[in-house]
């Protein structure tokens, strides 16, 4: 109870509240002028912070001189306290639209009550004085400054329980600090006035740990706003603490009665203050690595960005004069520019299969941007996997038995095999399959195998008697730009290919996967769910062969135009 009263022990408590509430309050200005958040928080923590001091300042007897101006203050800073938590939930844990009208009505009742407290004496009566300090005499119509300043915190508080369920995780944890410190500002107080006061002291005596309790509410609550901000707040509480212990420590030194608790005093403030130092050194340092961490993270981001974007320009280059060179070899194969020998047309099938492996590598690359966007419009339908394979089969049929393969496709005669995809996007998937196969594979065969292993789903692989792939690259195959280096030198790819096959297997609700063993071939397949709804007859085409087919017309057009000039 001695130190409880004791002047000098309140003063350095009261000025090092004052001091802390005031630079956290500034701190997170600094920190974000610009945020509302930021900026009724410094207005909260400043009137906080002249709350303490001003209800301290009464206790002391050389001051009875300001004693009630200075309680009339202290009631100013509390309604500002009051009015700042109702409007405290508009602008945290995010930013809503604050209801103008209400603020200004908050605000009109809170400048009345401080006219009120100011000029009369119907709030604050006046001052009675005790050995430990100033209790205030209520006036005829405290009441009502009370009811106010209880509002504030339960507004704050209703509208944050209603909020609750809106917020994201994210500003759950930053609104949970905050909460945190205000119970606990409450919880104090409460106890305080409703158990400890009139049970045990029987006095105001101990109103200053209530008000020093808002410590919590600030520190929390800065915390909060500041942590996730590149400043990082715990340094501040580091130095805060470490300041406090020093001061402790440095006035027991005067009170020292012997020589040899006056070395132990200084061996214990000596210690303390490297250790203090040395935990503020290494915060410090871990910040700064964090920060420079999240600085390279940002830069990691928008290199990353810069690549999709380089990556689209390229494939949108590069599209039309592949579409050109197709163009033409059809042209020319279709007899536009006279006979061709026998052995060109072998030639040109050639050429004409690399060009379609160009458009699909193209394809894929403009096609992954979209998809991991979610900008990829997907035209679903239900259509039989047999008839999508079959297609696939006949466009590859040539290339396969010209590289030599033995190519087929088997498909069970009773099966239902109705599937609700895009058909044209799961015509890539399988493309991408069957065109790996083929340019993967030597000789052999590779074969096209659908089967249905339950009733409600469908299985398709395509199974090669290529190099194979080791254990530990089947695991990496699927993710982006992923090529296996034993074949990837070889031959032209993205690694994009499987990529984009598993994120649109996935979106049709289907699983992939592979079965390999290195030197004995592979197999890719995917399992798609059986769709109970009837066939879509009508057919449309997807937007790069959409876009592809124009290009082709255009540039047949062109031809055509020229030749009758
Ligand atoms: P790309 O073929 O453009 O490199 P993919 O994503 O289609 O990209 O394939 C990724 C890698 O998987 C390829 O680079 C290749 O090494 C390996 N791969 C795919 N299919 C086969 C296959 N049938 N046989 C052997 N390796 C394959």
């Amino acid at each position: 109870m001695e130190l409880v009263n004791n002047l000098a022990f309140n003063t350095v408590i009261a000025v090092v509240i004052f001091g802390a509430s005031s630079y956290l309050g500034i701190l997170a200005y600094s920190q974000d002028k610009k945020s509302s958040a930021n900026r009724i928080f410094a207005r909260f923590s400043i009137a906080t912070a002249f709350w303490i001091l001003l209800a301290f300042i009464p206790d002391i007897p050389n001051f009875r001189n300001f004693a009630l101006l200075s309680a009339k203050l202290n009631y100013l800073t509390l309604l500002i306290v009051s009015v700042t938590l109702f409007e405290f939930p508009f602008y945290f844990p995010k930013e809503r639209k604050p209801k103008k009208a209400l603020i200004y009505f908050i605000y009109l009742i809170a400048v009345t009550i401080g006219l009120l407290v100011i000029f009369t004496n119907k709030v604050i009566f006046g001052l009675d004085y005790f050995g430990w300090g100033a209790s205030y005499i209520d006036g005829d119509m405290a009441g009502i400054f009370y009811i106010f300043m209880l509002l504030g915190p339960i507004f704050s508080i209703t509208n944050y329980v209603f909020m609750w369920r809106t917020l994201d995780k994210f500003e759950k944890r930053k609104l949970r600090y905050f909460l945190f410190g205000l119970f606990s500002f409450l919880a104090v107080n409460i106890i305080l006035q409703s158990i400890v006061k009139p049970l045990f002291v029987h006095t105001d005596a101990l109103y200053k740990f209530g008000n020093y309790s808002a410590v919590f509410m600030i520190g929390l609550t800065s915390y909060s706003i500041i942590r996730y901000r590149l400043f990082d707040i715990r340094i501040v509480a580091a130095e805060v603490f470490t300041f406090v212990i020093w001061i402790i420590l440095f006035s027991r030194l005067f009170s020292s009665q012997t020589s040899v608790d006056l070395s132990v005093n200084v061996f214990v403030f000596v210690l303390i203050s490297i250790f203090g130092m040395l935990l503020i050194k290494s915060l410090k340092t871990e910040l700064s690595q964090k920060e420079k961490l999240l600085f390279l993270n940002e830069k990691l981001k928008n290199l990353d960005k810069q690549k999709n974007e380089f990556i689209n320009m390229a494939a949108h280059e590069l599209r039309a004069p592949i579409t050109a060179i197709k163009g033409y070899i059809s042209m020319i194969m279709e007899g536009d520019a006279g006979v061709i020998p026998e052995k060109a047309i072998g030639y040109l099938t050639d050429v004409n299969s690399v060009n379609e492996r160009l458009i699909r590598l193209v394809n894929n690359m403009l096609n992954v941007s979209r998809i991991e966007e979610g900008r990829l419009i997907y035209n679903t339908e239900v259509v039989k996997l047999s008839d999508v394979a079959h297609s696939i089969y006949v466009s590859f049929k040539f290339e396969a038995e010209r590289k030599g393969l033995k190519f087929s496709i088997n498909i069970p005669e009773h099966i239902d095999d109705k599937i609700e995809v895009d058909p044209d996007r799961l015509n890539e998937v399988i493309g991408n399959f069957v065109s790996n196969s083929v340019k993967y594979t030597e000789t052999g065969e590779i074969s096209i195998n659908i089967s249905q292993p339950t009733k409600d789903r469908i299985h398709l692989g395509v199974k090669d008697t290529g190099p194979g792939i080791s254990k530990e690259e089947q695991d990496k195959l699927f993710q982006k730009f992923y090529r296996v280096e034993s074949t990837a030198g070889k031959t032209i790819g993205t690694g994009l290919g499987l990529y984009i096959s598993k994120l649109l297997v996935e979106k049709f609700n289907g699983k992939i996967g592979l079965k390999s063993e290195l030197g004995k071939g592979s197999e890719f397949w995917f399992e798609l769910p059986v769709s109970d709804k009837p066939l879509t007859t009508e057919v449309e085409h997807d937007n790069n062969e959409a876009q592809n087919e124009v290009e082709l017309k255009t540039l047949r057009e062109k031809e055509k135009a020229t030749k009758h000039k």
